[in-house]
């Protein structure tokens, strides 16, 4: 892959958008990596006034359902299971407990690693145990969780399976857009999503939604041309994605990271904390590879949760409040501390206007 373009520097970016903006606009950045560059870079302060940005469900961890946290722990207590996960989702409670519970009792094997790799390798040195790898994220890492899988399928490792929890970004920010009190103008969109999800899309999306969208990376000059992009297709009336600052990936690495999922996966309806079920906005794995498809293998069901946090995550992720409107924020709830996953997770915009606003 490369990357495209050489940008003007963030001052002439923000020169040029004090200039050209002329009208309230409202753009909700999607992503948790965006959120927090935005915050630690303080482009918000930046910004000028008539320009609001809001969040979106772009936090993995944040939008994960008490039902499907429910039923990683069940199984990270079945006997000889290793559960391998990454550290973000360890806090997370499901109606009662999180694994960082199962954890602490120290009755059951909980690892922290970084990616499916790394589960699939703790599964070839344990040969006598059953390593679980519960697969959140969104469809950026459906790619390298199916190559994990299809790598244990053909070198037959018998002792590893995944918890498909991954989750699909368009279709859940179609139905958040169907509410028409949110007013979102535009979408700043993360460079992952070109992996299997192409551009095409999030030019529906924008179609149906007369919304400008923006592909960008995650550097100041990236956010800010893409933030200017967007305000100037809205000032010119136009609905369309502009990826001419995203990476670029190859006919070839896009075709085969669709087929790898495409001969792993395929899409259903799932749950969203705080969203409730939206259809085709998750995957499942095939019948033809269940022996790696942890809820087959052990019976478990992702059962329907009622995600009773008392915080204001739900509204946060879906773009209708903002970390300081909460109550709780910086007072019972803190990042040592924190109540709900938008402070546990390091991608959760709570997490990132604590460190960032409160903290610095
Ligand atoms: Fe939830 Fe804490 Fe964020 Fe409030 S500050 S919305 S309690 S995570």
């Amino acid at each position: 892959m490369d990357v495209i373009n050489q940008l003007p520097s963030p001052e002439a970016l923000l020169e040029e958008l004090h200039r050209v903006v002329s009208k309230p606009i409202r753009l909700m950045v999607v992503c948790g990596t965006h959120n927090r560059a935005i915050l630690r870079y303080g482009i918000r302060e930046e910004l000028p006034d008539f320009i609001e940005l809001v969040a979106g469900p772009g936090c993995s961890v944040c939008v994960m359902p008490t039902g499907h946290v429910d039923a990683f722990v069940k199984v990270a207590r079945q006997p000889d299971v290793i559960t391998a996960t990454c550290e973000d989702l360890l806090k997370v409670r499901g109606s009662k407990e999180s694994l960082a519970d199962v954890l602490n009792e120290g009755v059951h094997r909980v690892e922290i690693i970084s990616s499916p790799r790394q589960a699939l390798e703790l599964a070839y040195v344990e040969e006598d145990k059953i390593v679980v790898y519960p697969a959140v994220g969104f469809e950026a890492t459906a790619p390298s969780i199916a190559e994990t899988i299809l790598e244990a399928a053909q070198n037959g490792v018998g002792n590893f399976c995944v918890i498909p929890s991954i989750r699909l970004l368009p279709p859940t920010i179609d139905a958040l857009l169907l509410d028409p009190q949110l007013s979102i103008q535009g979408l700043l969109c993360s460079d992952h999503i070109n992996t299997i999800s192409d551009t095409e899309a999030y030019a529906d999306l924008a179609r149906k939604h007369s919304l400008s969208c923006c592909i960008a990376g995650f550097e100041k000059a990236e956010i800010l041309q893409g933030i200017l992009s967007m305000v100037k297709q809205i000032h010119r009336g136009e609905s369309m994605v502009d990826a001419s600052g995203a990476m670029v990936y190859s006919m070839e690495e896009t075709a085969r990271a669709r087929r790898v999922v495409e001969e792993v996966f395929f899409p259903t309806e799932t749950a969203w904390r705080g969203l409730g079920s939206i259809a085709e906005s998750g995957f499942v794995i095939r019948d033809e590879l269940a022996l790696y498809d942890a809820t087959k293998r052990f019976n478990v069901r992702f059962a329907e949760g009622t995600d009773q946090c008392m915080c204001h995550c739900n509204e946060i992720i879906s773009g209708r409040a903002l970390p300081p409107d909460c109550p709780a924020f910086g007072m019972a709830c803190t990042l040592q501390n924190p109540v709900g996953p938008c402070m546990i997770s390091n991608e959760g915009i709570c997490a990132a206007y604590f460190k960032y606003k409160l903290e610095s």
